[in-house]
């Protein structure tokens, strides 16, 4: 099985773009005393619903604003229940649906950050009906100043699968002692380990760089018979 790197379509006909934000989501953190290593900038939970939590923590929430490392992790214990078990509750996590203004011409599926993918709904239901698997729409809100306004649903995508060892730069320093900061570099090139890779999902984020969505043979073969447009396939080695 072959695997693939989702990125945007560059033509410029793909004139769409977002003015947006999720509604809430968990602040950053602030810098490290030892390394400053700080701030945040986490994965993208669009379909969690927390308007169920009290005004005052939904107000903490809807702040990015960086905090101590013990209110991250109160903040933590207070949106786990409402959240999927595998949430990665990183500070930056954002939460709840996007939340804005949109305009100009979106194809089937639309990228604006390589980190976020979302589909019209049509696009959504050919893909199910065709048999892809791990697809979650969540409905945005987004206002559209165009004609035709589409229906973006955007992807909450489970993390999986991890770099090849044989691709990770070396270490050049040793782990923060303060907040256990690793110093890793992104590789390059990637190479993904096969045997850590979904046989039961068609769509995900590596668990180990989850900014990197990846999709498999299937479902680039599926995009291409549907004539789905707007994103580009890039094939990542596998070993
Ligand atoms: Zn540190």
């Amino acid at each position: 099985m072959k695997f693939y790197q989702l990125t945007k379509d560059p033509s410029p006909r793909y004139t769409g773009y977002l003015n947006a934000s999720h509604k809430w989501g968990l602040p950053g953190v602030e810098p490290c005393p030892t390394c400053k290593a700080g701030g945040g900038w986490g994965v993208e939970y669009p379909c969690v619903d927390l308007s169920s939590l009290p005004p005052h923590e939904l107000k903490k929430l809807s702040d990015p604003w960086p905090v101590t490392r013990e209110e991250i992790e109160r903040l933590r214990e207070v949106v786990r229940p409402l959240v999927p078990p595998e949430t990665r509750l990183e500070p930056g996590t954002m939460l709840g649906p996007l939340v804005g203004t949109g305009l100009g011409y979106f194809g089937q599926l639309f990228m604006q950050e390589p980190w976020v993918l979302y589909m019209r709904r049509e696009a959504l239901e050919r893909l199910r009906e065709a048999g892809m698997r791990g697809l979650q729409g969540c409905p945005t809100q987004i206002r559209f100043r165009t004609k035709h306004a589409p229906e973006l649903l955007e992807m909450q995508l489970q993390t999986q699968g991890q770099y090849h060892p044989d691709c990770l730069p070396p270490n050049r320093r040793p782990p923060c002692p303060t907040c256990g900061n690793e110093f890793r570099e992104r590789p390059d090139p990637i190479v993904l380990e096969a045997a850590s890779l979904p046989t039961e999902l068609d769509l995900f984020r590596l668990r180990q760089a989850w900014m990197l969505i990846v999709a498999n043979e299937r479902f680039v073969e599926t995009v291409g018979r549907l004539e789905l447009d707007g994103v580009l396939f890039q094939e990542l080695e596998v070993r």
